[in-house]
């Protein structure tokens, strides 16, 4: 790898579920590393172990390595780094560049407020007061007073943040807890980061961590050998990129609580990972003009450019991921898919008896239901039919298509007679033009005429075509839940909801 390669870094804090969000974040940091030889690191940033838990990060993990992203080095994590952070905690301080406040925050308030002061930051208050380190006081980083920070972004271009509204930051807690700034860019600093690439939520705090990073430049700080050797200066300020914030459909940031923004359940629901990291693709980025939105991920590493993502807020469209997972499930070879659809038909989490499965069945039934599903977990809804022993029963459709239609009786002992003559011929053809007769016996279209055999058969309204699906059936099958059906209906057993 070449010396002077580049090296991102993922940083996620572990507090709930991955975030789509992230996962766009690490998909583009990602590709940095990959189309320039560079490094992607992950670190965890977990120094907050009230929020913080174990399994969050399993989840990161694991989502990671479903999207095919797994770090070239790391997982870093911060709460083994503590020493790390106290030692630049102390140097700041021998520096002077933090000062002790023991301010609650009522007390700064109600301090801007009785000065006419209604922007919500510190008001120096301890700035030259001396006060000693301990007693659960935070330690305040001292901002100039005046000049500016800029943030040089590759995306937004210089951002200037004057010092004058820049407040006295909180850098350690009263507990003695480094906060995210600190921890943050010592570990930048050490894993010999030369691109920070982020959301746009981080922005704000970009300018102190800059601050932070001169300071700790300027004092003769060194690196502690995480990465090269221990003991080089603290290296030139990285570049940075924060990327747009993502939108739910009212065009508002998405809520963890309201919007669907958690990978694993997207992973769950049968989402491809191809799939999904292609739509993460367009999430404020997109490919050369006439080059079609879906594309492999090796043409994204080629065309990808941090200088052409979006500074607009990204729409986060599931209907358009869904739509384009549906196209993907089709572009798959009918070996793959078949593949790809185990885990949802032989797992503890099938719908029927794991022995009833039967994969020579299912891949009979594939193609067709390959052609109808936009995620992998609706497989199992087009084949159950196949591996209960009975169908399930759906009240609604009952109801309305079997008990609710007068002309659901001859219709189903018509096509019974007219089957029965078909077992030596038991083809979807065969089946297709006997229905047909079937239903001009009754004077009904064929799709009127097919919806009380469909229920009877599979148990619902929609599934896979039916001539398809009886054939696999077979005609024992087939003719037995026809009769059942039929039975109930004369005797008016049908259970209600
Ligand atoms: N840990 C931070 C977060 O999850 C991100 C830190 C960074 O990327 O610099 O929001
Ligand atoms: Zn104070």
């Amino acid at each position: 790898m070449a010396p002077d390669a580049p090296r991102v870094r993922f940083a996620p804090s572990p507090t709930g579920y991955f975030h789509v969000g992230s996962a766009r974040t690490a998909l583009f940091n990602w590709l940095v590393a990959r189309q320039s030889g560079g490094t992607y690191v992950l670190r965890i940033e977990d120094t907050d172990a009230e929020r913080n838990r174990e399994e969050w990060v399993d989840g990161i993990l694991s989502a990671l390595h479903w999207l095919g992203m797994d770090p070239d080095e790391g997982p870093y994590r911060q709460s083994l780094r503590t020493n790390r952070y106290h030692q630049a905690i102390d140097a700041l301080w021998d520096a002077g560049r933090l000062f002790a406040c023991g301010c609650t925050h009522d007390e700064v308030i109600a301090r801007n407020k009785s000065a006419g002061i209604l922007t919500p930051g510190y008001d120096g208050h301890c700035r030259d007061l001396g006060l000693a380190r301990g007693d659960g006081r935070a330690l305040r980083f001292r901002t100039p007073d005046d000049g500016t920070v800029v943030v040089p972004d590759a995306i937004r271009g210089d951002v200037e943040f004057p010092c004058s509204a820049m407040d006295d930051f909180v850098a350690v807690k009263g507990s003695g807890a480094p906060l995210f700034v600190l921890a943050n860019v010592v570990d930048d600093i050490d894993m010999a980061v030369t691109h920070v690439i982020r959301g746009e939520d981080l922005l704000p705090t970009t300018p102190r961590g800059i601050l932070m990073w001169s300071s700790l430049s300027d004092l003769g700080w060194t690196t502690d050998g995480t990465f090269g050797e221990a003991g080089a200066p603290t290296p030139a300020l990285p570049a940075f990129a924060h990327l747009p914030m993502l939108v739910n459909e009212a065009r508002k940031k998405l809520s963890k609580r309201k919007d669907p923004v958690a990978v694993e359940s997207y992973r769950d629901q049968g989402y491809l990972p191809e799939a999904f990291v292609n739509y993460l693709g367009l999430l404020g980025w997109s490919p050369p003009r006439d080059e079609p939105e879906i594309f492999t991920r090796d043409q994204m590493v080629s065309w990808f450019a941090l200088e052409d993502v979006n500074h607009s807020p990204a729409f986060f469209d599931v209907a358009k991921l869904t739509h384009m997972n549906g196209e993907y499930i089709r572009a798959m070879a009918p070996s793959d898919f078949v593949e790809a659809c185990r885990p949802w038909l032989e797992g503890d989490a099938a719908p029927w008896p794991a022995d009833a499965f039967d994969a020579a069945v299912f891949a009979a039934m594939a193609p067709v239901v390959q052609e109808r599903v936009t995620v992998l977990g609706e497989v199992p809804a087009m084949v159950d039919f196949l591996f209960c022993d009975t169908p399930v029963f759906d009240p609604d459709s009952w109801a309305k298509s079997v008990v609710g239609d007068d002309g659901a009786p001859a219709i189903l002992a018509a096509a019974i007679a007219s089957y029965e003559s078909l077992r030596a011929d038991w083809t979807a053809a065969a089946l297709h033009a006997a229905t047909l007769a079937v239903a001009e016996s009754v004077g009904r279209k064929l799709g009127k005429a097919q919806a009380p055999i469909r229920i009877a058969v599979t148990g619902r309204r929609v599934g896979p075509p039916l001539f398809e699906a009886l054939e696999v059936l077979g005609p024992d099958r087939t003719l037995a839940r026809l009769r059942d059906a039929a039975g109930r209906l004369a005797a008016g057993d049908v259970p209600s909801a």
